[in-house]
């Protein structure tokens, strides 16, 4: 086996890369599929909701970035799922990714480190990006086969900058000739507003319908209490729509058929009389 690495990836913060992160790994590994989450973002939400404390942790990616000797196979961390093990971040990795500036292997660092034991003991690596086009998210770039890109449905800025990105990735693609965009995923969707139904159109005919995932991750919630729990939806509320749209997105993502309509009892948002459910 050898692992598919994806990166989450966004400059805009807030648009639920990190959520999709951990909450896709949990999904994937229901489905019976192994995760290595590599953490590049020095705000460390990844490894905070996989019960990851950096200041604790022998290594985290400030070691694999830096240290000549570290590798992510020596540099992995268990975490309490048994088929997801993580590299944490570190606030550390904002200085990291100046000194990147000046080193000859700048944009080469994290690829030159992703060693064959890690690609071998994982069917997944999900690389948390931080939301900037710094040499972090470049080095996550130059190491992925495809990026997963989310937007949040429910603002009119949602395509603001993101042509910055779309030339990042084509200049990535000199190096990394093979960097595909694995999907633009829908975020923060409510059917409710108006709003969410109009970017969804606009986003699919700015990128082709092609390119845009089936699967619609809600606004729900559930899902903000997760993270305030340091817990994915799944272990926080299994009926919740995060739990089913989630798994949608590991099915699709495995190319296995995805489920149609939503769980009718599951919470919507906080307004628990809304009988919604999300049009795909
Ligand atoms: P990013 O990593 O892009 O900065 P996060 O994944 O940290 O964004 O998400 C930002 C906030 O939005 C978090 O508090 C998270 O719990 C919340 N959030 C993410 N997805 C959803 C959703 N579908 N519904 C409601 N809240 C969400
Ligand atoms: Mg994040």
């Amino acid at each position: 086996m050898s692992a598919k690495v994806i990166s989450v990836s966004n400059q805009k913060g807030g648009v639920a890369k990190t959520t999709t992160v951990v909450n896709l790994a949990w999904a994937l590994t229901r489905l019976g599929k192994s995760v290595l989450i590599l953490d590049m973002d020095p705000q460390a939400n990844a490894s905070d909701t996989m019960g990851v404390n950096p200041y604790e942790s022998q290594f985290t990616m400030v070691n694999v970035l830096t240290d000549k000797k570290k590798i992510i196979s020596t540099s992995w961390t268990k975490t309490r799922n048994d088929m997801i093990y993580i590299v944490p971040s570190h606030i550390k990795l904002s200085a990291a990714e100046r000194d990147l500036y000046g080193s000859v292997n700048s944009v080469m660092a994290l690829r030159t480190k992703l060693d064959r034991v890690a690609l071998e003991n994982f069917d997944f690596i999900l690389v948390d990006c931080p939301p900037s086009l710094g040499l972090l998210t470049i080095n996550a770039l130059v190491a992925s086969q495809s990026v997963i890109i989310p937007l949040e449905a429910d603002s009119y800025y949602a395509l603001q900058g993101i042509d910055s990105l779309e030339s990042t990735i084509e200049d990535i693609r000199e190096l990394n000739p093979g960097l595909a965009i694995e999907g633009i995923l829908l975020t923060m969707y409510d059917n409710r507003t108006s709003i969410c139904k109009a970017m969804a159109e606009e986003i699919h005919t700015y990128f082709g319908n092609d390119k845009v995932f089936k699967t619609i991750i809600r606004r729900n919630t559930a899902i903000n209490q997760a993270t305030l729990n340091h817990l994915t939806i799944f272990e926080h509320d299994r009926r919740a729509y995060g739990v089913y749209d989630y798994t949608n997105l590991a099915r699709e993502l495995l190319h296995e058929p995805i489920e149609d309509g939503g769980n009718e009892e599951a919470d919507f948002d906080s307004d628990a009389t809304a009988k919604a459910t999300a049009t795909r």
